[in-house]
């Protein structure tokens, strides 16, 4: 059989707002009702940020709380990926909702450059959000930014820091890291087969109209996607994407040409690893 291809929707992120694409949900409200289209358009993962009412990032736990609680009522067994990453706060704020216990969180296990900063991530964060991961039986998926973190993934996993296979993400396409690159990418998969054995599963995004490319390449290559306005705002050029459901059903297209079918939430929990929902656990 073919995998089935788990779409992911990063909904918001940490930079774009309202004025870049109105579409971009800020409160928890807007956040929810938008997962909630994506889910009924394909996605299975849901990666989220939290704002504050201005829009500015924030990394406060109580709006975490109530976008899960409220995405747990509206999509029961949707899995949850929280993100841990730089830009919406500094240090262990970074992983001040990890005691929810979201089904998965975001880790980058190194540093490098962003558009316009160093997106930092010294080694004894890293192992202190990790550490938090295991404590609260979250899977991490790994941001790799860089050829050297996923060499970094497999060196956390065999320390016995991260438990299960690592799950990694290639991120391409962010202004002052990776390119966009066919090489690189096609490198990028054979060294997670390589480092983490021919069944490994692995995930690709790409930032801005690259989106598209990415999906295309993962979809093609047996990897799974993400989309969503945090990475990329357009459908084309001239075309402001009108919601993240949007973007879900033009994979979900990419998916059809490629005769992959698109995972459901409890198809991505077995590839995953992650337990049952609450919802399938009742069930
Ligand atoms: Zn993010």
């Amino acid at each position: 059989m073919v995998q089935p291809c788990i779409i992911c929707v990063a909904i918001t992120g940490s930079v774009p707002t309202k004025a870049h694409n109105p579409a971009v949900p800020i409160s928890v409200a807007e956040q929810i009702e938008s997962t909630h289209e994506a889910y009924e358009a394909g996605a299975s993962i849901v990666h989220a940020h939290v704002r504050n009412e201005d829009g500015t990032p924030s990394s406060d736990p109580e709006k975490f709380a109530r976008l899960q609680e409220g995405i747990k009522a509206h999509c029961p067994d949707m899995v949850i990926q929280f993100s841990t990453g730089g830009r919406s706060g500094a240090g262990t704020s970074r992983g001040g909702m990890l005691s929810l216990g979201p089904d998965m969180a975001s880790l980058s296990v190194g540093s490098n450059n962003f558009p316009s900063r160093v997106y930092e991530n010294p080694p004894d964060l890293v192992d202190w959000l990790a550490s938090e991961m295991i404590r609260y039986d979250i899977k991490p998926e790994i941001e790799a930014f860089d050829l050297s973190h996923i060499f970094q993934a497999a060196k956390l996993f065999s320390e016995g820091k991260i438990k299960e296979t690592p799950y990694v993400q290639f991120v391409m396409g962010v202004k002052n890291a990776m390119p966009v690159d066919r090489d690189v990418f096609d490198f990028y998969v054979k060294t997670v087969r390589r480092l983490f054995g021919q069944e490994a599963q692995w995930c690709a995004a790409g930032i801005g109209a690259h989106q598209l490319t990415l999906n295309e390449w993962a979809v093609a290559n047996g990897g799974h996607a993400r989309t969503g306005l945090e990475d990329n705002l357009r459908l084309d050029r001239a075309t402001l994407a009108p919601s993240n459901a949007a973007l879900v059903q033009r994979l979900v297209d990419i998916c059809d040409r490629h005769e992959r079918p698109v995972a459901t939430p409890a198809q991505a929990r077995r590839l995953l690893g992650l337990r049952p929902s609450e919802a399938q656990g009742k069930a």
